[in-house]
């Protein structure tokens, strides 16, 4: 059991800045992701925390111990990587008891714990196949049962999923989530996937540039976004441009391509914003309608594709403003064509308003 302190970590490799003041405090127990593009810094933070590489500033501590002159094998984490690292020419077995052996532990006792490991992650009966006798998944497995044989007080994972094909790492996500609950170790989970941070995640940091940009439950990263880039990383979003043009009391009107447009916040400055609603909170009308609760925009239907669970338009509202707007359990009714003309719904409390200047939240 342990919680993690970050402070003020900073990394630069030549001519790039990976880690800048990275501050954050991880609970103990927590389900903790780090989430982002490719190049925003994960791998880094994590090879950091596990004492792989060493900061140029800052401090880390576990269970309030700073760690910054323990090396990595003395750091007490086990570590899940992307490309399984499983040692090709030994076991199953020999694979998990790598880790117990360099500890010095009798036979017997790591006997029962490479079969307590195995049985986690639903090995028992592989124990002497090799890796090339392993799907995928399997040698995934064997990572995680490795990870957590010599009972880690923190587990890093860095894209544990990526290899894995889609179905498997829906599968495995939850696996490793129940597995997480069911142990309680202090996790750190590395993805660029956003929907797999969604659903495995008790907290995301949602990362660009080496800094993070957001820490929060799921919801609160999905509902609540600080800045442009976490409401376009996270989920689906739209993004209009408009001026205010009125700030009034509870709702202010805004011109998107000379039609209003009404937003919940008040006292807004009057300069150019982005407004951004999510498609699922948009339907498409057949009349104009503007009221306290909806506003709606005129446009024209672009493209259209059914997907199974939902169908989803593009509408063109001119000036190239583009709305995605999604029709979720589509009835029996027939995708509209192309070119149709039609208003876009927009209910007032679904809009979130960004400066356009900085991207930061109004
Ligand atoms: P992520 O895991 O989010 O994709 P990384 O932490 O691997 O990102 O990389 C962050 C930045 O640091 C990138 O610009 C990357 O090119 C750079 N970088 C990472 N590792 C090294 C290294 N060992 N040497 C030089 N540059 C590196
Ligand atoms: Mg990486």
């Amino acid at each position: 059991m342990a919680s993690i302190v970050l402070e003020g970590i900073s990394k630069t490799f030549p001519g790039v800045k990976a880690l800048i003041d990275v501050n954050q405090k991880i609970e103990t127990g927590d389900f903790f992701t780090l989430l982002g593009p490719s190049g925003c810094g994960k791998t880094t933070l994590l090879r950091t925390i596990a004492g792989f590489y060493r900061q140029d500033s800052g401090h880390i501590s576990v269970s309030d111990q700073i760690i910054d002159d323990i090396p990595a094998y003395k750091r007490d984490t086990g570590m899940v990587f992307q490309n399984y690292a499983v040692f090709p020419h030994m076991t199953v077995y020999e694979n998990v008891a790598f880790g117990l052996k360099t500890r010095k532990l009798g036979a017997e006792e790591t006997r029962i714990k490479v079969a307590n490991a195995l049985a986690q992650v639903q090995l028992t009966g592989y124990e002497t196949r090799t890796p090339d006798q392993l799907s995928g998944g399997q040698q995934q497995r064997v990572g995680l049962a490795r990870a957590m044989v010599i009972e880690p007080k923190v587990l890093l994972m860095d894209e544990p999923l990526s290899n894995l094909d889609a179905k498997l790492r829906v599968d495995m996500r939850d696996e490793i989530r129940n597995m997480q609950k069911q142990l309680g170790i202090t996790t750190i989970y590395v993805t660029h996937d956003q929907e797999e941070a969604l659903a495995i995640s008790d907290k995301i940091a949602v990362m660009s540039g080496g800094v993070i940009q957001q820490v929060g439950t799921p919801w609160e990263i999905y509902k609540n976004p600080v800045n442009t880039f976490v409401a376009s990383f996270v989920g689906d979003m739209n993004f209009l441009e408009g001026d205010v043009i009125d700030s009034g009391d509870n709702s202010v009107v805004i011109m998107v391509n000379n039609h209003k447009i009404r937003t919940a916040d008040s006292d807004i400055p009057l300069k150019k914003i982005s407004l951004a609603v999510r498609p699922e909170n948009l339907s498409i009308v057949k009349e104009e309608i503007s009221n306290n609760d909806f506003s709606s925009l005129p446009g024209v239907i672009e493209k259209s594709s059914f997907v199974g669970s939902l169908i989803r338009y593009t509408v063109n509202c001119g000036d190239n403003q583009k709305l995605i707007v999604e029709r979720h359990k589509p009835q029996s009714e027939a995708l509209m064509p192309t070119g149709t003309s039609v208003f876009v719904k927009i209910p007032v409390d679904a809009i979130l308003n960004f400066d356009k200047d900085t991207g930061v939240r109004i």
